[in-house]
This record gives C-alpha cells, structure tokens and sequence, in this order.
C-alpha cells in the first residue's frame, strides 16, 4: 500500500508543487487549506505521515501539531519560514518529528520523509549504538571515533556532523539542515562553516586513511553511502 501523505499548506503553489512531486516519487496525497481542516484530517488517522505549514489561516501550525499529539503520533514535518528560529524550537518541543525552511529543494524534504518514516520502525544503530562505517567505528555515547581501531580526535563540532551524516546514511543532507542541527538554530555566523568542518573531517578520515567516505552533491549539501 501507498505511503499516504497529508500536505496542510494554504500557499496553493507550494501545495501544488509538492503534491506533484510526492506523486511522481509514488506517493498517495491529500491537501487541506487551512489549520483547523488539517487538525480533522491529521486526526483521522488515515496518512501515513503529515507536512504541516505554520502560518495557516484557522489555525497557525504549532496549534494544529499541539492538539494533534494529545491523540495522535504520526510523523510531523513542519514547513518554516527561513528567520522564524522560535517556531522551530516550539515546533520540535511540541512534538515535530523535523522541518524543513522554505524556499526547501524537494529532494531535501523527500529525504526528511523518508528519515521520518524510518523513524517508525527501529532506530539507525548497529553494534550496541555505536555506528560502524566499513572500518570507521564512531560510539556516540562515548564521544569517541576509531578507523581500523586507529583513534580518530574530532572537535565536538566535527563529531556531531560525522554521527549526523552516518545516521542519515545514504540520504543527501543539506547544507542549512546541517548548519542548524550541528550548530543550533540559533546559529549566527559564516554560512559556510559546514563546509570548513567537511574539510577537517576529510583531511583526518578521508585523506589519512586514503578512502572516499564524505561525499559532495554539488548544489545541495553532502552524504555518506553505505557502498
Ligand atoms: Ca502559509
């Protein structure tokens, strides 16, 4: 059976947008216009997964989410405005599974849907939580990385994006994604900092143990295949 995806999105060509793209990628969808349509609809239980905007006539869509979680579990994905940090962090602490900012490239939220989905079942670990890439062994919980029982020091920056990257595994990561989870969404600097800690990982995984590891999608952000 179909992935069903309720999208509650007023901008019509945003919803519109979206809508073709999740049906070409196989998805069933459906559309509500406005917050307290969207509440009914979320409710129902019938989808398997809902992209949730947050200013919404009716209702705004941190109310749709905090009255939909008294009753219901289903994934959310919210779709934020690029400046507004707050609805973010009221998004996620309500119980917003991710987001993702507009103007967003579709493949970044198809794969903050696919993340979502897999969520359900059982968590992205191997090895007793310790994630495990060919050689490359990082322990989250010890906050230590080993290639080839080599230890590897990263800063706590370069280990957060290494474990983000290993956790999402075969999904590209944006740039923006990665600025906000590694440095926090309140993060005010250089944008290009992703980049610079990309270039530290690389020069003490990829170029000391001579393998291809982290790669770049250009135009989008970076990923670790697990070829
Ligand atoms: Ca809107």
């Amino acid at each position: 059976m179909a992935t069903r995806v309720l999208i509650v999105e007023d901008e019509e060509q945003i919803a519109r947008f979206v809508e073709l793209e999740l049906r070409h990628e196989g998805y069933e969808t459906d559309k509500a216009v406005d917050g307290r349509n969207g509440l009914t609809k979320a409710e129902s239980g019938e989808y398997d997964i809902v992209l949730l905007d947050i200013m919404l006539p009716e209702l705004n869509g941190l109310e749709v989410l905090r009255r939909l979680r008294k009753t219901s579990e289903v994934p959310v994905i919210l779709l934020t405005a690029r400046d507004s940090v707050m609805d973010k962090v009221s998004g996620l602490d309500l119980g917003a599974d991710d987001y993702v900012t507009k103007p967003f490239a579709i493949e970044e939220l198809l794969a903050r849907i696919r993340v979502a989905l897999k969520k359900k079942g059982p968590a992205v670990k191997d090895d007793g939580g310790k994630l495990v890439w060919h050689d490359l062994t990082v322990d989250p919980a010890a906050y230590s990385a080993t290639y080839d029982g080599i230890a590897i020091e990263l800063s706590k920056r370069e280990f957060d994006l290494l474990a983000l990257l290993l956790t999402n595994r075969n999904i590209v990561l944006g740039r923006d994604t990665l600025l906000q989870k590694v440095c926090g969404y309140d993060y005010v600097g250089e944008t290009n900092v992703i980049d610079v800690y990309i270039r530290y990982l690389r020069a003490k995984i990829d170029e000391r143990f001579g393998i291809h590891m982290i790669q770049t999608v250009r135009g989008v952000g970076y990923v670790i295949k697990d070829e």
